[in-house]
């Protein structure tokens, strides 16, 4: 046992280039190791890290080595760090601002918002990000804080600007005009090391197909939030993954239920539970939908978070415990109460009755795409993970699937959705990305923000740590 542990981390030192000597060994032990592929719980669990990689793990007593570090973990549950496939890691606030005359919906990038953003959603365990949009640039300085170590916080793949028309506008959008703009625009979000391309619910179906076609030109993933253009048409234009669990375009219901629901449907946000009051999971439109979805591995990230929150009449408190407010930056939280609002406006006590029991459907509509095999992604569609993390988990739960596979959606299958294949499991040689939880969360995944230490890249935080400093810069004045 000592033995190969020992040409592990000799190997593991010439693969990387590094003596040993130098680098130095730090043990985690004591801790009773979750591994939810296998659905096994290892008590008395040790890990060794070097160089940010696992060299090497067992039970019991560990080899006696020279370690740097020695951290005893006894009590606490250790699992692969989590994923958030839906982190808005590096947005600003919301904003409207007047540019010539006319109002724009605007989400500028701010240091400091961003800086507090990627230190909460390690703090809650996130050690991997998937980020669905926003200015490319910021996303690119964040990729450069992060591997410097300069900033404390998950690693990320990005979406650049988000392809939506006005009232959409600033760095954090793009609204290209003619197929030449479109491949311009593409190519630059590739050039500044982004991995997917985001298309958003406003594009007509000509733009999101020439949206899909520019991203994969340029190597991107495609990956869309959409409402009347149908899911099922995305697939079948080649989409790579879609948002959100708002299929709501009429197109997917039968043609009587599409028309009631056309009917039904304003210019406000009610459609979001009404489309799930006419759709028949068992019509020929919806199986042939789930079938694509299958056949094709189009991965869905579900941000049950956003039905939750915008079907409740409690605003954020729905999605929230009492003092969470403080791990959220105010400035983010509060322009994301006002759009919350504001996409609620109209609506009556029994709407939010009607949408709360569209909820059993959305539920269904999860169990649906599970069962048939379609690849779901966890993610909060927060601002990278944060309180509300385990609330997603919770949520999926609910939704029907058993803890171990909610656990394992958000550690391996999310990882490997997002091409971290190197993180996602403890096995050696990968990365040493490592959530540490005060409690069992497959006895309840609210237990997965019980975060007593988190380790990214082989850097250890505690949850004291990394939440100690308060969001710096306060726009409002605030400290
Ligand atoms: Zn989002």
């Amino acid at each position: 046992m000592t033995r190969n542990l020992l040409l592990t981390a000799a190997s593991a030192a010439l693969l990387t280039g590094c003596s040993g000597a130098a680098a130095g060994q730090d043990l985690y032990a004591g801790f009773t190791r979750i591994d939810p592929e296998s659905r096994t719980l290892t008590e008395n669990s040790y890990i060794i890290v070097e160089d940010g990689r696992i060299i090497g793990l067992g039970t019991g007593n560990p080899p006696d080595m020279d370690y740097r570090t020695v951290q005893d973990l006894t009590g606490t549950f250790g699992l692969p760090g989590f994923v958030d496939a839906h982190g808005h890691i590096t947005a600003g606030p919301h904003a409207v601002e007047v540019v010539d005359g006319a109002p724009m919906v605007t989400m500028e990038s701010r240091e400091d918002v961003t800086e507090f953003h990627a230190r909460m959603a390690l703090a809650f365990g996130v050690t991997s990000v998937r980020n669905p949009g926003a200015d490319p640039q910021a996303n690119a300085d964040y990729d450069r804080r992060i591997a410097s170590g300069e900033w404390a916080g998950p690693d990320a793949v990005h979406a650049g600007a988000v392809m939506q028309p006005p009232p959409f506008g600033g760095n954090a959008f793009s609204y290209p005009q003619g197929r030449e703009a479109w491949f311009a625009e593409a190519g630059r979000q590739a050039g500044l090391g982004m991995r997917y391309f985001k298309l958003y619910h406003g594009l007509s179906e000509d733009e999101l197909a020439l949206g899909i076609e520019a991203a994969h030109a340029h190597g991107l993933q495609a990956i869309a939030h959409l409402d009347q253009v149908s899911w099922l048409t995305a697939a079948e234009l080649g989409i790579d993954g879609l948002l959100h669990a708002l299929p709501t375009s009429s197109d997917l219901l039968e043609p009587e239920a599409a028309e009631a629901y056309l009917a039904d449907r304003g210019p406000d946000s009610r459609f979001m539970y009404q489309w799930f009051e006419y759709a028949d999971f068992d019509s020929p439109r919806i199986q042939r939908l789930i079938r694509e979805l299958a056949e094709r591995q189009i991965e869905v990230d579900l941000t049950l978070l956003v039905n939750e929150l915008v079907y409740s009449d409690e605003g954020y408190q729905a999605v929230m415990r009492e003092g969470d407010e403080r791990y959220l930056h105010p400035d983010a939280l509060e322009s994301s109460e006002q759009f919350a609002e504001l996409a609620r406006t109209g609506w009556t006590d029994e709407d939010y009755a009607r949408a709360d029991a569209a909820m059993d459907n959305v539920h269904a509509f999860v169990r649906r795409l599970h069962a048939a095999g379609v690849p779901l992604l966890i993610g909060t569609d927060g601002p990278g993970g944060g309180p509300a993390y385990a609330m997603e988990l919770q949520l999926h739960h609910a939704a029907g699937l058993d803890r171990w596979e909610v656990l394992r959606l958000a550690t391996t299958a999310s990882a490997e959705g997002i091409g971290f294949d190197n993180t996602g499991r403890l096995e050696e040689g990968r990365e040493a990305d490592i959530v540490f939880l005060e409690a069992n969360p497959a006895e309840d995944l609210a237990h997965a923000r019980e975060v007593h230490m988190v380790v990214t890249n082989g850097r250890a935080f505690t949850f004291d740590q990394l939440t100690a400093a308060p969001p710096q810069n306060l726009q409002n004045g605030e400290e």
